[in-house]
């Protein structure tokens, strides 16, 4: 090894600091032989340090390029140049990653000096230039518009699917009961027929609002047709089940625009079932409908909530 061996080998110390950092930090001696890669430099480019050191970052592994698709390793290579005039450098490359891919990093190289102030070796920091920021905005936006109801801005049919997977789950593993509340809007088509589609938009959006206020935070509610909405609510008695379906009846009921002075307001049916043994899920949801249908036809703007079995 070279003369820069005793400060690289100085001591555990040094490796098990620069392992911590995200970014990728490597080390060479003045032929370029790398003789330090970091875990940060594994993730980054895909190579293990065993694959690197001892070769020459020359050596067609990482193949710098600056924007202009010019490989830096025989012309401009920023290691070579900090150590010629010990001047430390920033660039943002395109590396090489093992995959083949190139990945955008920001490079900053500085000089490395032993005791005596002479040149060693250089040192090599990169960290990924993407735009971490856009990245999980994009994310968070696809999710939205994966799951998200577009107009009353709750979770959608989807969500609710997921919702109720999860909870089952629980069940059939923990033995955490859950129910379902499904809930209709009383002679919508009628409401709209008054008061016009965008009101009846703007009504839908107020009850979806009135329902996600108002559910515990393990709970959810999520619209599952047209004017139907179903919430599922985890580990719940009967009893519990019935007075938050009575609860949020009454709060939709007790919610209302005001057009023209005029306050508008609608009502909700609600079915509501408790998973029981051998249940599977469309079992659950299937008997909170029928629930739903007796409210209906005894009247509605009520609940009929399934009793233990
Ligand atoms: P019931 O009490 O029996 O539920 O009567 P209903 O009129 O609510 O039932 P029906 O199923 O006949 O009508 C549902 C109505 O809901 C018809 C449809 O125009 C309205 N609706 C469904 N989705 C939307 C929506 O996104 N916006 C608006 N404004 N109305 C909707
Ligand atoms: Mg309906
Ligand atoms: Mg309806």
């Amino acid at each position: 090894m070279p003369e820069n061996d005793s400060f690289l080998e100085r001591s555990d110390f040094h490796r098990t600091i620069l392992d911590q950092l995200n970014e990728g930090v490597y080390l060479v001696d003045r032929q370029r032989n790398i003789v330090y890669w970091n875990h940060g430099a594994e993730r980054i480019t895909g190579y293990s340090s065993a694959e690197v050191v001892g070769s020459s970052c020359a050596d067609n592994i990482l193949i710098h390029v600056d924007d202009a698709g010019r490989s830096l390793c025989n012309i401009a290579c920023p290691l070579e140049f900090t150590m010629g005039d010990q001047q430390t450098r920033e660039a943002a490359v395109y590396l090489h990653h093992k995959q083949g891919h190139r990945v955008p990093v920001l490079v900053r190289t500085a000089p490395l000096r032993d005791d005596a102030g002479r040149v060693i070796g250089g040192i090599e920091v990169f960290s990924e230039n993407r735009d971490q920021s856009t990245l999980s905005e994009e994310i968070e936006t696809l999710r939205r518009l994966a799951l998200q109801d577009q107009l009353t801005e709750i979770g959608n049919r989807r969500y609710t699917e997921m919702a109720l997977q999860s909870r089952h789950s629980e069940w059939t593993r923990y033995g955490w009961t859950y129910g379902v509340l499904m809930m209709d809007i009383d002679h919508f088509k009628g409401f709209n027929d008054t008061y016009g589609h965008d009101i009846g938009d703007r009504v839908l959006k107020m009850v979806a609002t009135t329902l996600a206020s108002n559910i515990r935070i393990h709970d959810t509610v999520g619209r599952w047709g047209g004017e139907e909405f179903l919430v599922v609510l985890e580990k719940i008695t009967p009893m519990e089940l019935a007075a938050r379906a009575e609860r949020l009846r009454m709060l939709v009921a007790a919610s209302g625009l005001t057009l023209h002075d005029d306050p508008v307001s609608v009502t909700i049916s609600t079915g509501g079932s408790l998973a029981s043994a051998n249940d599977a899920i469309e079992d659950v949801v299937k008997r909170a409908d029928m629930l739903l249908y007796q409210s209906k036809e005894s009247g509605r703007n009520r609940c009929t909530i399934e009793q233990a079995k």
